[in-house]
């Protein structure tokens, strides 16, 4: 199964596994949560991606998307892994400060300090060229910045200790708005934060966020302020990789236990998996779930080889071929349980409003459609 990786890899898989499988049981509790996040941390595991000189692992992308894929597939993902340490370690590390570097990331590899992300917005959403979130500088000569601006669905908030968001300066000569990052401490006087009430059995919560004029200090900039979109892309290809490694997890954990239950629930002559009905489904669902791992390992390299461009396509289809085959697994997983399916007791209902989330987020399976329209086929766009 996965014969394409590394040695190390595949001792990292069954090394996260055997933590998974000690925290078995305990899915969507905080409490439980938070115990495997210090626990994996401690062990190595939340850092894997953070360079060695900060404390971490030293490996990339393709060695988290292991620790997030195996603990979902013992039934106890951890959210929080998909933004800290991947989408914002990658950036830090990448292009932040010696001073950002040395505040954030020993931390973020020990799961001792949490980053979350924010980017998406009530008024902009999936176009995230429309986001009005507007840093200037504070117009006493300090070189703070002054930043304005609302976020939605931010996952994490309550538990993390800076949130990096996504803003936009404006260009004096130019007039233009340009999007860049910055690095917003949860304490921060006037960054107000509000649980949003989901329909979603999760450990992890989100949030609404508000601030105007908060004051920043000048180091909280991330980076160049005219990089543009490169800085935030070395952060979303990360972000997709892992909510693909989310969704395989997920749907593996369903797969299994719904395989499970059809080699002995018997109701007729032979168990109910030896009928083709129930059978080809869960064959169609492993073949579909094998098929979006390969994509997310192809887009992890490219990632942790440094190819930007190539990581970006891969990226959006393994998030969506994962999310698709999570979708599916989860759907038949339930439907294999029969009313079983639908108790407690088993705890795959849960998972159809779960399984749901990588559809959605962080980007929608209809704009990956259009980015591989557009970008990949050369198709005009309609908006
Ligand atoms: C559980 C959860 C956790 C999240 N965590 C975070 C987080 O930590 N940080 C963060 O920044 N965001 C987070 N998000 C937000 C998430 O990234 C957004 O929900 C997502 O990008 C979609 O934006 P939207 O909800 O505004 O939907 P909209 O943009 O309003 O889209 C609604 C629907 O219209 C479709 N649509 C929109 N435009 C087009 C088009 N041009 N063509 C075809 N279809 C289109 C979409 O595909 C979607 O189905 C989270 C969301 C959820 C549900």
């Amino acid at each position: 199964m996965t014969s394409l990786e590394t040695d190390e890899h595949r001792a990292l898989r069954t090394a996260v596994a055997a933590l998974g499988a000690r925290h078995r049981g305990t899915f969507f509790t905080p409490e439980a949560t938070d115990a495997l996040w210090r626990e994996a941390g401690k062990l190595g595991y939340l850092g894997v991606s953070v360079p060695e000189e900060y404390g971490g692992g030293g490996g990339g992308i393709a060695e988290l998307a292991i620790v997030l894929e195996e603990l979902g597939a013992a039934g106890c993902p951890l959210l929080l892994l998909v933004v800290s340490p991947s989408i914002t370690g990658t950036v830090i590390a990448r292009f932040g400060t010696d001073e950002q570097k040395r505040q954030w990331l020993p931390g973020l590899a020990d799961g001792s300090r949490i980053m979350t992300f924010g980017i998406t917005e009530p008024g902009a959403g999936s176009n995230s060229h429309r986001i009005t979130t507007t840093a200037r500088r504070a117009p006493d000569g300090s070189g703070d910045w002054l930043l304005t601006g609302r976020k939605v669905f931010i996952s994490g908030v309550d538990v993390s200790d800076a949130t990096l968001i996504v803003g936009r300066t404006e260009d004096a000569r130019t007039g233009k708005l340009k999007p860049c990052l910055f690095i917003v401490e949860r304490d921060t006087p006037g960054f107000e934060y509000r649980p949003i009430e989901m329909e979603l059995n999760a450990a992890e919560k989100q949030f609404e966020l508000s601030f105007d004029d908060i004051r920043l200090p000048a180091g909280a900039l991330v980076g160049d302020e005219n990089a543009g979109l490169l800085q935030l892309f070395a952060g979303l290809n990360p972000e997709r990789i892992m909510s693909a490694a989310f969704a395989l997890g997920m749907g593996r954990h369903a797969l299994a236990k719904a395989v499970d239950y059809a080699r002995t629930r018997t109701v007729w002559k032979e168990p109910i998996g030896a009928h083709q009905a129930i059978a080809h489904p869960l064959a169609q669902a492993h073949i579909e779930l094998e098929l979006a791992r390969l994509m997310t390992q192809k887009a992890a390299r490219l990632h942790d080889e440094g190819d930007d461009t190539g990581a970006g396509e891969a990226a959006n289809m393994a998030k969506y071929a994962a999310a698709e085959a999570n979708a599916r697994a989860v759907d038949q997983a339930v439907h294999t349980l029969g009313g079983n399916g639908l108790t407690k007791e088993y705890g795959l209902a849960q998972l159809i409003t779960a399984s749901r989330v990588a559809r959605i987020a962080p980007v929608s399976r209809e704009m990956i459609l259009n980015y591989v329209s557009h970008q990949t086929l050369g198709l005009p766009k309609s908006y």
